[in-house]
């Protein structure tokens, strides 16, 4: 069978057998740091039961940010994205689980948040899509892309939690 590269195997033992996980980059955007809504927002990824495996606080430079966006440089809005997401600290994370890029999405809610569905982050904490709070990568393939860009080697951490048999069957 072909190998996924947007995919990775973890073997897990408790089960004696392996699974395939993927990564997304999920992004607390300035305007969630700055209402005091990090442990919210982590918090949520956190008790879904996906695994951290990168994090941290970061003031991300003009270049940085409009690499990220890049697929958007065509967009009316975009001069005011960038402005937005460089206008004060981000925090980064990389999360690994399965489906974890689907499920982030959903967890996040629509683009829009007056037309993200309540439970959603964006539909119970936000009501402008200027300021979403928080970003999700859209496929397995940016999840890896956006990860590389936004952390550098050593950053990132392997680690085995412990409530995972109490999470996978
Ligand atoms: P998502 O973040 O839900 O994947 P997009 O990739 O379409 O959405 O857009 C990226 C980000 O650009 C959005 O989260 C939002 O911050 C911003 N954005 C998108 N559309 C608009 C818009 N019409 N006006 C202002 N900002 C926008």
């Amino acid at each position: 069978k072909k190998k996924n590269p947007n995919k990775t195997r973890i073997f897990l033992p408790h089960l004696m057998a392996s699974m395939e996980v993927e990564e997304s980059y999920i992004m607390i955007k300035p305007d969630g740091v700055q209402r005091g809504l990090v442990g919210e927002i982590i918090s949520r990824f956190e008790k879904k039961g996906f695994k951290l495996k990168g994090l941290k606080l970061f003031h991300c430079p003009k270049q940085l940010a409009e690499e990220h966006y890049k697929d958007l440089s065509s967009k009316p809005f975009f001069p005011k994205l960038i402005t937005y997401i460089t206008s004060g600290p981000v925090v980064c994370m990389a999360w690994e689980g399965v489906g974890v890029v689907a499920s982030a999405r959903k967890l996040i809610g629509a683009t829009n948040p007056l037309q993200a569905e309540p439970g959603t982050i964006r539909g119970d904490l936000a009501v402008q899509t200027g300021r979403n709070v928080v970003h999700g990568s859209d496929s397995p393939e940016n999840g890896k892309r956006e990860i590389a860009l936004w952390f550098k080697e050593g950053e990132l951490t392997e680690w085995t939690p412990v409530q995972t048999p109490w999470l996978v069957e």
